[in-house]
């Protein structure tokens, strides 16, 4: 399997560039494509299209920005085929889920779509009127992670676009195909300059944040890149939303049903062999239900299969990459050093790819590495407790504070509990529950700012007042 001639989209052309990048394929390790590898040139050229096509689109009426949107929608979804082949290729999520994300990707589109940032009138009196207006930034950088390429880039792409600014976006090195691909589909929709897609490593995330001619920076990634990135922004003061990492904390209280809500909890913590910032990796279940769970739990895992997502009947494919699967093996190294007992999986084979066997921990420490830090990959700890406050100042004990979720009969009782976790986002009796319309961040190290939802829209806009006190006409 081979991909060919990606480009990047810059001031509305096709360009290479650079002696490129090697994209793996991460079930066989091998290249299937070579991409540009933007040189400082080439992202100052960028950032000067997206500047030189802002004062054009910013003074495009709402609705004319919404059609874009609308279109960008319509393009997605006339390509998903191509483009949930590609993302397979590059992410190996199997081709279901990849179409999936082509889907929600356009869906997303629709729903941005609906926005409107209307003018608020706070005073209108005789003497004067204030209003407070939401104006474009100007040039957004965006920089995005590897573990859902396409809705990270729409998520960031369609209301920065829709609130009258132009992009620099820049999709992970490891998984930059469908983004690429993406910026050509939109080649004939959007004017030159309003969106240019970027490739290339680390450093171009650090030009990109140090650009002096980009006002924001929104950025999905690890909580160590994100403290750079902010550190980075700082020099121009540009304004930053930060989208990083969680250790979410899911709490099963003693009245559910073990084997109803066993698949829920399984796609929660495993869906894309759990490379999802808020997927569940820390399964507090109350002792009198503990045995019964993990062990439909295990049941559950044991009927889905592993493998290379490109090929059917496989519902889960390897980590991305080579850094994470290190990372996940020396998790699993450290809890069996340490004496942990596994329910299922621990074992990684030497074989090709960077397949992680589903593994599930019996009740480690609570100190122990598997349960404090963010595996990013298929390792879940099962954790039993007794006592109410107990089990939520332990979820809260965490310099993370992404989501969270209650699994409860009682749904009044779940939610009283949710608002109680200092996280973003809490979810009852269910995951993933991403609206366009609901903001969407983190608490503590897991963030600074939102996307989605009205809130999300703001961070796109700087905020200006207008007072006009009326005069007095001059007699005669
Ligand atoms: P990462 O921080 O390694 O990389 C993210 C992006 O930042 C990449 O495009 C990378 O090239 C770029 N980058 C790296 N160094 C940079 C620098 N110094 N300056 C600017 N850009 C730089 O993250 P990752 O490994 O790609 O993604 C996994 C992490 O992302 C996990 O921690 C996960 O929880 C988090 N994540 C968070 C969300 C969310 O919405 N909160 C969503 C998805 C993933």
């Amino acid at each position: 399997m081979r991909f060919d001639n990606f480009v990047m989209t810059i001031n509305g052309r096709k360009v290479t560039g650079g002696a490129g990048l090697d994209v793996l394929n991460p079930a066989t390790e091998e290249v299937i494509a070579r991409v540009p590898d933007a040189s400082k040139a080439q992202l100052d050229e960028a950032v000067a299209a997206a500047k030189a096509a802002f004062p054009a689109w910013a003074a495009l009426s709402m609705d004319d920005r919404r059609k874009k949107i609308l279109a960008i929608a319509g393009r997605l979804q006339e390509n998903k085929a191509e483009l949930a082949r590609i993302f397979t290729a590059e992410q190996e999520r199997p081709h279901g889920g990849a179409e999936w994300e082509v889907d929600v990707a356009s869906q997303w589109c629709h729903g941005v779509a609906q926005f409107d940032l209307p003018v608020e009138v706070i005073e209108d009196s005789e003497e004067r009127r204030v209003e407070v207006r939401h104006t474009p930034i100007g040039v957004v950088g965006a920089i995005a992670p590897w573990n859902a390429p396409l809705l990270m880039a729409i998520w960031k792409m369609a209301p920065a676009l829709l609130a009258g600014n132009c992009m620099v976006l820049k999709p992970s090195p490891f998984t930059p195909l469908t983004t690429l691909k993406l910026g050509e589909l939109l080649l004939d929709i959007l004017p030159p300059g309003v969106l240019n897609i970027v490739s290339g490593g680390n450093e171009l995330g650090q030009w990109i944040t140090d650009h002096p001619d980009i006002g924001k920076v929104s950025f999905t990634g690890s909580t160590a890149t994100g403290k750079r990135v902010m550190e980075s922004a700082a020099k121009t003061l540009k304004r930053v939303t930060l989208e990083l990492g969680g250790n979410d904390a899911a709490i099963v209280l003693p009245d559910v049903d073990p084997k109803a809500i066993a698949p829920a909890l399984f796609w929660g913590a495993f869906f894309n062999s759990a490379q999802v910032c808020v997927a569940i990796k820390r399964l507090y279940i109350h002792s009198s239900i503990y045995d019964a769970v993990a062990r439909e739990l295990v049941e559950f895992a044991r009927t889905v299969t592993v493998g290379d997502g490109s090929q059917q009947g496989v519902d889960l494919g390897p980590v991305q990459n080579r850094m994470q699967f290190e990372k996940v093996k020396d998790l699993l190294d450290d809890a069996r050093a340490n004496g942990q007992k596994f329910l299922l999986g621990g074992e990684v084979s030497d074989s090709p790819g960077y397949f992680i066997p589903i593994s599930i921990v019996d009740n480690p420490p609570e100190k122990s590495r598997v349960v404090t830090e963010e595996a990013f990959g298929p390792v879940l700890p099962l954790l039993k407790y007794d006592d109410l406050d107990d089990v939520i100042a332990r979820a809260n004990d965490s310099e993370s504070g992404l989501g969270g979720s209650v699994w409860s009969n009682d749904v009044d009782k779940a939610r009283e509990i949710g608002q109680r976790l200092q996280t973003g986002t809490v979810w009852i009796n269910e995951m993933f529950a991403f609206l366009p319309n609901a903001p969407f961040g983190g608490h503590k190290q897991s963030g600074v700012g939102v996307e989605h939802g009205m809130e999300g829209l703001l961070e796109f806009t700087n905020t200006q007042t207008i007072t006009s006190r009326r005069l007095t006409p001059v007699a005669g």
